[in-house]
């Protein structure tokens, strides 16, 4: 199937890529997140995903501006729900370019992570998915969760240590936030992380 993938970073790609071209999928890759904050933490990840993708000689289209405000302007006063309206406004824009440019599927390297709301991503995109006539190529890529690590180790591949927005940095490092959040769930990710016995802050998405 030729199938574009939503390539939320460098390090996630390794085991959903390797996945997908041993199975013979034709893949190209979607740089498109505008999630990551600040500046210059965008840059890096952005240019951890150039590497990888020069590597693998992956056909990329890089979304390279930074999205902070389109990001603020649904998020906030919306904070509880943002890792929704995270997926929601990420995968729409991949299978819109899907369908603009012919794929017969989309995917997305999210469902790779521990850290994510895996259920809320495979449901998102089955809905686009069913919307745009298109199909959505599920995986569980959690599997490869070590593989991919020990990889982008190997790599020397810049591994993010919070999951993307500035409200996830300030979870990563506010020692009081951490307190507070020891009694609450803050987000959806955490609530469904929570369920599987994970936490979110060990590094990459
Ligand atoms: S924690 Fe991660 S998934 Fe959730 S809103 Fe922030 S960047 Fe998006």
């Amino acid at each position: 199937m030729k199938i574009l993938l939503h390539a939320c970073c460098g390090p996630c790609s390794i085991y959903p890529l390797a996945q997908l071209r041993r199975q013979g999928h034709q893949v190209s890759g979607y740089f498109h997140n505008p999630n990551i904050h600040p500046f210059r933490e965008f840059k890096r990840r952005l240019a951890a995903m150039r590497e990888f993708a020069d590597r693998q000689k992956l056909d990329m289209i890089y979304d390279d501006d930074y999205g902070l405000r389109e990001y603020l302007r649904q998020v906030v006063n919306r904070e509880e729900e943002r890792c929704r309206i995270c997926y929601a406004m990420r995968l729409a824009e991949v299978a819109r370019l899907a369908v603009a440019e012919g794929y017969e599927a989309f995917s997305t390297t999210l469902l790779y992570s521990r850290y994510q709301n895996h259920g809320e991503i495979r449901r998102q995109g089955d809905e686009l998915a069913a919307r745009h006539n298109l199909t959505f190529y599920y995986e569980d890529f959690r599997c490869g969760w070590q593989e991919g690590i020990g990889q982008a180790i190997a790599m020397g591949l810049y591994r993010q240590p919070y999951c993307g927005c500035i409200y996830s940095e300030q979870e990563r490092y506010d020692k009081k936030m951490r307190k507070k959040k020891s009694g609450i769930s803050v987000t959806e990710n955490q609530k469904a992380a929570a369920e599987t016995g994970e936490g979110q802050e060990s590094g990459t998405e």
